[in-house]
C-alpha cells in the first residue's frame, strides 16, 4: 500500500466527498449531457380563463393536451396564473393554485339537475331544458308580479319577486352586461357570489 501523508489523505477524501455530493445533487456531467429535457407544456393548447372561486377574479392559463386530433379528448394538465392579467400578474392564492383538482374532481357537477317540488331526488336534465324552464318561469313570474306604479301613482317599473345571484368568475365586462340585463328587466335584488 502506498504511504500517504496526512495532507495527501485530506486532499483525496475531500475531493471524493465533494464529487459524490455534487453527483447526489444532480451535477453529473455525463447524465446531464446525455439527457435533453423536454418542456412539458410545449405541445399543449393554452386557454385563458378566470378563477371561479372569489371576486378577485384572477386570470388563469389552462394548458390542455389531446385536442385537434381524431378520436382524442382534450384534457387540462396544468393551470397557472396568467402573467398578462392586470388583476393578479401571474400569481394565484392556494385556492386558485389547486384549480386542477377542481377541474378533475369526480364529484364535479357537469350538467344541470332538477328537483321537482316535494321530491328528494335530483334528476339530470339537458341545458336546453334547464334554460327553457328558467326563461319560462321568469316570464310567468314577471308577468304576474311586475310593478309599474306605486299606489301613490309614482312610476317604479320594478320586479321584486325575483333575485339574481351572479357568478364570481365573471369578468368586468360580463358583470356589466349581467347588471344591465337584470336592471332592464326591473330586478332590484341583485348580488354577486363573492364571499365563498
Ligand atoms: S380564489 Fe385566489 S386565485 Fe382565485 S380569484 Fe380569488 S384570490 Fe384569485
Amino acid at each position: 500500500m502506498t504511504d500517504l501523508t496526512r495532507r495527501q489523505f485530506l486532499q483525496i477524501t475531500g475531493a471524493t466527498l465533494a464529487g459524490s455530493s455534487l453527483a447526489l445533487m444532480g451535477f453529473c456531467p455525463s447524465v446531464a449531457i446525455a439527457e435533453v429535457r423536454q418542456f412539458k407544456l410545449a405541445r399543449t393548447t393554452e386557454t385563458r380563463n378566470t378563477c371561479p372561486y372569489c371576486a378577485v377574479a384572477c386570470g388563469i392559463v389552462m394548458y390542455s393536451l389531446g385536442d385537434g386530433a381524431k378520436n382524442t379528448h382534450s384534457s387540462i394538465i396544468h393551470i397557472e396564473g396568467d402573467p398578462d392579467h392586470p388583476v393578479n400578474r401571474g400569481t394565484l392564492c392556494p385556492k386558485g393554485a389547486g384549480l386542477l383538482d377542481f377541474v378533475h374532481s369526480p364529484s364535479r357537477l357537469m350538467r344541470p339537475e332538477y328537483r321537482a317540488p316535494g321530491s328528494d331526488q335530483w334528476q339530470p336534465i339537458s341545458w336546453d331544458e334547464a334554460l327553457g324552464r328558467i326563461a319560462r318561469l321568469m316570464k310567468q313570474d314577471r308577468d304576474a308580479n311586475f310593478v309599474t306604479k306605486t299606489p301613490e301613482g309614482l312610476t317604479v317599473n320594478r320586479w321584486l319577486s325575483l333575485a339574481m345571484l351572479a357568478a364570481s368568475a365573471s369578468s368586468n365586462e360580463v358583470g356589466y352586461i349581467t347588471h344591465k340585463v337584470m336592471r332592464s328587466l326591473g330586478v332590484l335584488a341583485f348580488d354577486n357570489q363573492a364571499r365563498v
